[in-house]
């Protein structure tokens, strides 16, 4: 699914500063804010703008959003001093990954030494 606004959807109330969030980063296409509950030090999400379900809804059509995602986790890591060190981007698909917002979002995370694979 992908359209403008879901009234339902805790991202797209997010996006439209209808629930209160820290801003990571903002353009024209994506939004990042700080997570809530952090997994690491530094822990954003990135989210396009318009509504997309998850990773599984992304189409060709979604190319300059997905580009605009990945610029944004760019800046992102840079800004708050994860670049050096390296940081993860994370996207989760369904209930099996712990997804818990069934709107698109990349999860960047950095700030300490991330295992791998991840539990
Ligand atoms: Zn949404």
């Amino acid at each position: 699914m992908s359209a403008g606004f879901d009234a339902a959807c805790t991202f797209c109330r997010v996006v439209a500063g209808e629930t209160a969030s820290r801003e990571a980063y903002s353009s024209e296409l994506a939004y990042a804010f700080f997570d809530h509950h952090p997994a690491a030090p530094v822990h954003v999400l990135v989210v396009p703008r318009q509504h997309i379900t998850d990773a599984s809804q992304v189409g060709v059509e979604h190319a300059m959003v997905l580009a605009e995602m990945f610029v944004a986790a760019r800046a992102v890591a840079q800004r708050e001093g994860i670049a050096e060190g390296g940081y993860r981007l994370v996207f989760n698909v369904g209930p099996g990954s712990g997804a818990e917002v069934p709107h698109l979002h990349m999860h960047i995370l950095g700030g300490r030494r991330l295992g791998w694979p991840p539990g």
